[in-house]
């Protein structure tokens, strides 16, 4: 299991320069918009969202909801932020990158599991001989674990 590169997107220096450098990204308005509209929340936000709160802050500033979108495809490519698909809705954003559970509640909205609580949800599929032995079974090698509680 990989836990991929080394990732500041905590970081509340705002260096974005060399956040983005670490991601072998280049550093845009655009993208710096973008990703402290999606940092400076734990909502995991839409792209629509996001979209709403960047064109109110910068006077849209020239960016579409297109270039949004496009932007946080390029984020969580780079490993800058986690897309992350829910039931039956559209994609959401985190830009805590970390290997976390959330829950769905009923009205689609995203929330992370307090941290405790998430730990103990990870714990249970961390464990490497079951990693081993799904790897083993499935032929594939495990990369992210993602888990998504659902409310009902
Ligand atoms: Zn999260």
């Amino acid at each position: 299991m990989s836990s991929g590169p080394t990732c500041h997107c905590q970081s509340e220096s705002g260096d974005y320069r060399a956040l983005f450098a670490a991601h072998g990204l280049r550093c845009t308005r655009q993208r710096q918009v973008v990703y402290a509209a999606l940092a400076s929340t734990r909502e995991h936000p839409t792209a629509e969202s996001i979209y709403d709160t960047v064109r109110d802050e910068s006077g849209s500033a020239g960016i579409s909801l297109a270039t949004v979108y496009n932007t946080l495809e390029t984020l969580s490519n780079c490993g800058l932020c986690r897309k992350l698909a829910t039931p039956g809705g559209p994609a959401r954003f985190d830009a805590l990158t970390d290997e976390h559970a959330h829950v769905v509640a009923t009205d689609g909205s995203m929330m992370d599991l307090p941290e405790d609580l998430s730990d103990r949800v990870m714990a249970g599929v961390r464990d490497p001989e079951l990693i081993a032995e799904i790897e083993k079974r499935l032929g594939v090698t495990v990369g992210r674990i993602s888990i998504q509680l659902t409310a009902e």
